[in-house]
């Protein structure tokens, strides 16, 4: 906490089928209605990802679960709390659609929470889809919602614990605990924030390295017909995998954007203006939670999620932008994502392929296949850390599945 400030130390991402109550179950531990952009709420959908944070108090006093709690008041005895740490969620649309957003801010999480309705059979396609998601991202420290527990009778929750049992049975999730709550009516949330607390470890840090975060949104936050004068730079928003960011800073995104004339994405270079995080505007950010950095660039650099994917960094210090990669591939044996099974077919020379790398997500074409390792030309560059995971789906049906894993070399 004193390192900290209460800039978050870790990311928690929602997960699980759409409707299951991700969005519900992060409102009521935050108090933010995550999807309040008037997009996402004309869609009913939580579109792009959403992002909120919330402080976790723990009452000394108090017997536990009950001593948990979001504010520095304990909710049973009254008495003063101390705060624990400051955690940020990241929540993730679930419809079927839109699994290249869930996976892009998957890349920025550190642990996950997996929502599953009580009133419904498991798994539904999504679960099972974002579980193997969670997975392939090497995502461990998960703990499984049980949300609706209202609408469940005794019988039926107990029959639906049995089947989230079996679900997660040789799974990433197999000795996650299973908390059954109503997001919606508040009821059990002190003992979900007694399971995080107990199993999504924060992150240790390594420290004095270059700064690197990905940036999972951009935007341009001036009203049309702003005069020149107050126009305010665009801002990129995103996490640090390591480092720190201070405002002055210079930075450099790459790949950056395309340039139209030359055919080519071209990196771009700004200066740090302002750094906000959750709590506030703050001098200085570093890994955990979600940012936004403000910059001298010309807004229409930023809007619109223009740089999603790229990578920020001190000039001269990101790793170059590649179109042609080589992938250790792992498949599943079936897609997911779908209600019926469909099985894998091994990749083959002059496919289409979609590759989720960090919060980059990037078309491409199979030039080689040798064994497990295949080689893809990029349609849009991406900048690799070593050994970046990756996420592999192809077109099923006229959607994108994911179909498997596999690490850059
Ligand atoms: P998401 O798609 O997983 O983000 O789901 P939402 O959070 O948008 O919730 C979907 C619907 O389920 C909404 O109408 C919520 O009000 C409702 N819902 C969420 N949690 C609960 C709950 O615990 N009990 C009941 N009865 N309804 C819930
Ligand atoms: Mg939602």
């Amino acid at each position: 906490i004193k390192e900290y400030g209460y800039q978050p130390c870790v990311n928690i991402g929602t997960s699980g089928h759409v409707d299951h109550g991700k969005t519900t179950l992060i409102e009521a531990i935050t108090g933010v209605w995550t999807s309040a952009h008037s997009e996402e709420l004309r869609r009913g959908i939580t579109i792009k990802v959403g992002y909120a944070d919330a402080a976790f108090y723990k009452c000394p006093k108090c017997p536990t679960p009950e001593a948990y709690g979001t504010q520095p008041k304990c909710n049973n005895c009254g008495g003063k709390s101390e705060l624990q740490r400051v955690v940020s969620f990241v929540d993730s649309p679930g419809h079927e659609s839109l699994m290249a957003n869930m996976l892009s801010g998957a890349a920025l999480m550190d642990g996950a929470i997996l929502v599953v309705a009580a009133n419904e059979k498991v798994p539904q396609p999504q679960t099972r889809e974002h579980l193997l998601a969670l997975s392939v991202l090497g995502i461990q420290q998960i703990v499984l919602v049980q949300n609706k527990a209202d609408l469940a009778e005794y019988d039926e929750a107990l029959d639906n614990y049995k089947q989230i049992k079996d679900f997660v049975k040789g799974s990433v999730a197999e000795k996650a605990p299973i908390i059954p709550v109503s997001a919606q009516h508040k009821l059990n949330i002190d003992a979900l924030i007694e399971a995080i607390e107990n199993n999504i470890k924060t992150p240790a840090r390594t420290k004095n390295v270059e700064p690197i975060m990905h940036v999972l949104r951009s935007f341009d936050v001036n009203k049309p017909g702003t005069s020149i004068k107050q126009v305010k730079g665009g801002i990129i928003g995103g996490a640090l995998v390591q480092g720190e960011f201070n405002v002055g800073d210079e930075i450099e995104v790459r790949p950056g954007l395309l340039d139209e004339k030359k055919g080519k994405y071209e990196p771009i270079t700004s200066q740090i203006s302002t750094l906000g995080t959750g709590a506030g505007l703050v001098d200085a950010v570093k890994p955990g939670g979600l940012v936004a950095i403000g910059t001298k660039l010309d807004p229409t650099f930023t809007k619109s999620d223009s740089l999603i994917g790229s990578l920020v960094g001190k000039p001269g210090m990101l790793p170059k932008a590649v179109e042609d990669i080589t992938v250790e591939t792992h498949l599943f044996d079936t897609a997911v994502g779908t209600a019926e099974m469909v099985k894998v077919e091994p990749i083959k020379v002059r496919e289409p392929i979609r590759l989720n790398i960090g919060t980059a997500a990037s078309v491409g074409t199979v030039t080689n296949v040798r064994d497990s390792k295949i080689e893809v030309k990029l349609k849009k560059p991406v900048c690799l850390m070593p050994k970046s995971r990756v996420a592999l789906s192809r077109r099923i049906a006229e959607r994108w599945r994911l179909i498997g894993s596999g690490i850059a070399v």
